[in-house]
């Protein structure tokens, strides 16, 4: 039975002192107060303990029609992007409607239940039935009780370089996309894939969409579609409702380009989404030694002024065997990779998988605030450095009033039978 509240107590909230408490009223936050010290809690109210309590975690690029199915019909042994594809096209013969479905809602329950509340899934639209992308638009109907998730046409296969790819983004957008998609650096050339992100910008703009690209997933400091990107979201003034994914060839340009590209990224004012557990594990593969980590700049970005989030990519899928959906710990590994462990991105590092992810997918009403939907998590820690050092999962998940989930928190220490 779920459980409704009018009131959160004894919570610690990001840059604010002290104990707060949250009163809720028809599913919303209408009074934030703070307490001169800790109170017991009654039926309808949830007791924080003196955690932090968060806006619930965006997950902002993720594939749910590939995941779940590592290891089927075979598991990638060498661990490649290409490896990966040939696994891939094996299972993908065998897609329906319920093998989607199922395998979506599975993580879809799997990220709700470490917080995750907003969700942005690309669907391979280079498959001429779409049958991935027609279940995904029932899936988005069916779970929207605990998610609310976007929809990116995704033409894994290219636009301009599989057969009747421009007609089958269009046919994605009548079925129900909220986003477009593309992957300029793996069309055939790169006059495809500079005009397949003109193209699909367009489509964007014209259908009041947002656009989230595959954007130079590949460590080849020639691949530079980015600029075509920026350059038409600034032309269209359209900077705040596109992103792009990945951009890891950033993390092989050399600095005077940079200046020259930052220059632009901060006029279009884009949105930035990095994958760093799959880029460590897919990229830095045709190096030797030295070998590159295959991640955009991060902390560069930040320090520009942009936004950029953390997102997981895959769980269980032909490309990465491991994610069990928790954000804290792709958090951690993306701080540790992109040398963002000084103490002053630490205190900030919730960001990376809350606001900055809400910008990205352009969420209204997202945030802790009175008159916002009373959406939240509650954390284990008091603080983020708390948080990220034990990366327990939430101890509650609240929606609109309700409380999605709770459990108990983890007692570290529990175990431990030495003294
Ligand atoms: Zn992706």
């Amino acid at each position: 039975m779920t459980k409704t509240l009018n009131a959160i107590v004894n919570a610690r909230l990001a840059g604010k002192e002290g104990l707060h408490s949250l009163t809720i009223n028809n599913g919303l936050f209408t009074e934030i107060q703070p307490q001169t010290s800790p109170v017991s809690a009654t039926d309808h109210e949830l007791d924080a303990c003196e955690n932090l309590v968060t806006s619930p975690f965006v997950e902002p690029h993720i594939h749910l029609d590939a995941t779940l199915t590592a290891g089927e019909p075979r598991w990638n042994e060498s661990g490649t992007l290409f490896e990966g594809i040939e696994c891939w096209s094996e299972r993908k013969a065998l897609l329906s409607e319920s093998d989607v479905t199922s395998r979506a809602t599975q993580t879809l329950k799997l990220l709700a239940a470490h917080g995750v509340q907003y969700v942005r899934t690309h669907v391979d639209t280079t498959d001429p039935q779409l049958t991935a992308l027609k279940a995904m638009v029932k899936v988005r109907e069916q779970t929207a009780n605990f998610i609310d998730l976007q929809i990116v046409a995704f033409p894994q296969e290219g636009i301009w370089s599989f057969p009747n790819g421009r007609e089958l983004m269009e046919e994605a957008v009548r079925i129900g996309a909220d986003v477009i998609g593309g992957i300029p650096h793996f069309e055939f050339t790169r006059d495809y894939g500079a005009e397949s992100v003109r193209w699909l910008v367009e489509l964007a703009h014209k259908n009041d969409l947002l656009v989230d690209v595959h954007c130079d997933e590949i460590d080849d400091p020639e691949s530079r579609f980015l600029e075509v990107l920026a350059a038409e979201a600034l032309r269209l003034d359209y900077g705040t409702r596109v992103t792009a994914s990945h951009t890891c060839a950033m993390g092989s340009y050399n600095d005077a380009y940079c200046s020259r590209l930052f220059r632009l990224l901060k006029k279009s004012n884009i949105r930035f989404l990095s994958m760093p557990t799959e880029s460590l594990h897919l990229q830095g593969r045709f190096d030797s030694y030295p070998k590159r980590r295959g991640i955009t700049r991060v902390p560069e970005l930040l320090d520009a002024g942009l936004k950029v989030a953390f997102g997981q990519d895959s769980i269980r899928d032909p490309w990465y065997p491991m994610g069990n959906g928790n954000m804290l710990r792709t958090l951690d590994v993306g701080l540790h990779a992109c040398h963002m462990l000084g103490m002053n991105r630490i205190e900030r590092c919730l960001e990376l998988i809350t606001d900055n992810g809400a910008a990205a997918l352009n969420l209204k009403n997202y945030g802790i605030a009175p008159g916002q939907p009373a959406r939240c998590a509650v954390l284990q820690g008091q603080n983020a450095y708390e948080v990220l050092l034990g990366q327990h999962p939430v101890l509650a998940s609240v929606r609109d009033g309700n409380v999605l989930v709770q459990r108990a928190a983890v007692n570290p220490e529990a175990d431990l039978l030495i003294t």
